[in-house]
């Protein structure tokens, strides 16, 4: 059976007037004023204990939501055995069927809960209309609708038979269940770790940061309305070492579909080694973890170009996107001009709530974010051959708000340069325009992680040096654009080094590892 390769979901502007635009202020209205009262989902029963945790909009802390009901222990015990106990339905449950429940979850979120998944995901994660729009509504209906088509190709990949023998491949979901730890940055992501998994017949359990927990809720709503049984995923809100401590030790563990930190992900994988024994199959291992991505323009790039790609992909959503534009090499013949241009485009993005529409630069997630990004911008304040050039400035009186911040180092290794941020800060190193080849170099070693990066140039020369000598240093790779972006269907995403394992979110190579195949030959 196929299922043909679906469009991409086309993005709304939200254009001033528009009745998209109309649409969405009310639902963030009525949002806002809900104190929306949120359970846990186990065997497709909501779950509340009583013991409550607040939701506060990052650009407005002083103000209530509403609040999610808060596990422990137990619950991680009763969502395991709801998902084993759905397995053998849902592993015998027609492969057609089980994609038209995610395709009707892919309709739902399109139409009658578009704006419902925009507006927690606005009010809860601070993004701006636009940056919802394409996470919340579009890649995650991409997620849904693309993968079926991924899964339809790979069911059809069978082997050649012969006269008297009959060969043939079942593509079975995995032996026990899955794992999805999903992250704050992107609707989209933690909707598709759980449903991906679950899509090629899986049973899952399925922990949200707890700062997207508004926007998790509401697909898991629609999830159910689209008629996915009870137990199949179960959406559960617990510490992390409480989690790991029950999942980590049970038998029958499959695998972790994980999105986050690289500390995290490396946490997980030596607990998941120390208790490889306890398992009756080796677990599949899926992460995508962290970025410090370049963009690197030749002496023949347009500065315009350059700047743009800084401005967008250092600043769309505060930088807090795995594949954000944060460290650019500038050759010395154009970088004046690219800082130029560059500063004068910061100037007019407007920061504030996103509730305002013209607001391009909203709070960063949390004040442990706020602290961490600010204490990376007083130390390039005082640290020698460095200088701010743009930005600088915080507040978090309101909201956590942090101005895009533009750091210059002579050092191409200054500390801005190697780790990871998760904020709206970029750092420049300008580079003697004739050391092409060496800056490559340097851009390839500069840190231990390789998920996005750009080359900007109009030499050609120059663009295929760099894609040839920086082949390893990002598993995305753009020319001439942002290192952000990547869209479901177009460029399959992710990246290896320390930034994961390089399984391509929305691709047939991510969905193979949520399959366990058996063959079976019959002789006639
Ligand atoms: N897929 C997103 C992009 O291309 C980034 C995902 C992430 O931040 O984890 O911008």
């Amino acid at each position: 059976f196929d299922f043909p390769a679906p469009a991409n979901e086309p993005v709304y502007a939200y254009a001033p007037g528009s009745p998209e635009k109309a649409a969405l202020k009310k639902q963030l209205a009525a949002f806002k004023a809900s104190q929306a009262d949120i359970p846990m989902y186990i065997n497709g029963q909501e779950v509340r204990t009583g013991k409550t945790v607040d939701l506060h909009p990052p650009h407005e802390h002083q103000h209530k939501l509403g609040h999610f009901h808060f596990g422990d222990a137990s619950h991680v015990n009763n969502a395991i055995k709801a998902a084993l106990d759905a397995r053998a339905q849902w592993a015998a449950t027609p492969w057609e069927q089980r994609a038209s429940i995610f395709l009707k979850a892919a309709e739902l979120a399109a139409g009658k809960y578009r704006y419902h998944l925009n507006a927690a995901t606005m009010l809860g994660q601070g993004k701006n209309a636009y940056q919802a729009e394409i996470d919340s509504a579009c890649e995650l209906i991409d997620f849904l609708r693309f993968n079926v088509h991924y899964v339809s190709e790979i069911y059809r990949q069978q082997p050649v038979s012969s006269a008297g023998v009959q060969n043939r491949v079942e593509y079975r979901g995995l032996e026990g269940f899955v794992l999805a730890i999903t992250p704050f940055n992107f609707t989209a992501i933690a909707g598709n770790l759980p449903a991906s998994a679950a899509l090629c017949g899986n049973v899952v359990v399925w922990k949200p940061a707890e700062t997207q927990v508004f926007a998790a809720y509401t697909f898991m709503q629609i999830l159910l309305e689209a008629g996915l049984p009870a137990g199949v995923i179960n959406l559960i809100y617990v510490d992390g070492p409480v989690l790991g401590d029950v999942v980590f030790k049970h038998p029958d563990f499959a695998g972790i579909h994980f999105t986050g930190s690289t500390g995290v992900f490396q946490q997980l994988w030596k607990t998941i080694g120390e208790n490889i024994h306890r398992y009756k199959t080796y677990p599949r291992i899926v992460g995508e973890t962290g970025g410090k991505d370049f963009v690197v323009a030749h002496k023949s790039a347009d500065p315009a170009v350059v700047a743009t790609a800084l401005a967008r992909g250092a600043f769309e959503y505060q930088g807090q996107k795995c594949s954000a534009a944060s460290r650019a090499y500038l050759p010395s013949n154009i970088a004046p001009v690219v800082k130029e241009l560059l500063v004068a485009q910061l100037k007019t993005m407007k920061m504030g709530s996103p509730e305002d529409f013209t607001n391009y630069i909203n709070a960063v997630i949390d004040e442990r974010s706020f602290n961490k990004i600010t204490r990376y911008i007083d130390q390039a304040k005082q640290a020698e051959g460095v200088q701010i050039i743009a930005g600088g400035n915080y507040n978090k009186s309101v909201g956590y708000f942090i101005e895009p911040t533009v750091i210059e180092t002579k050092d191409p290794k200054y500390v801005t340069m190697c780790e990871e941020i998760f904020g709206p800060v970029l750092t420049i190193h300008v580079y003697d325009e004739n050391k092409f080849e060496e800056i490559l170099e340097v851009v390839d070693s500069t840190s231990p992680y390789a998920l996005t990066g750009s080359i900007i140039a109009q030499d050609r020369y120059a663009i295929n040096l760099a894609t040839d000598r920086l082949s390893n240093a990002a598993g995305n790779f753009y020319i001439n654009d942002k290192p952000t972006g990547a869209v479901v269907g177009q460029q399959p995403f992710g990246g290896a080094r320390a930034s994961g394992t390089n399984d391509k979110a929305g691709s047939a190579l991510n969905l193979h590892r949520w399959m366990s195949a058996r063959a079976i030959k019959e002789t006639l």
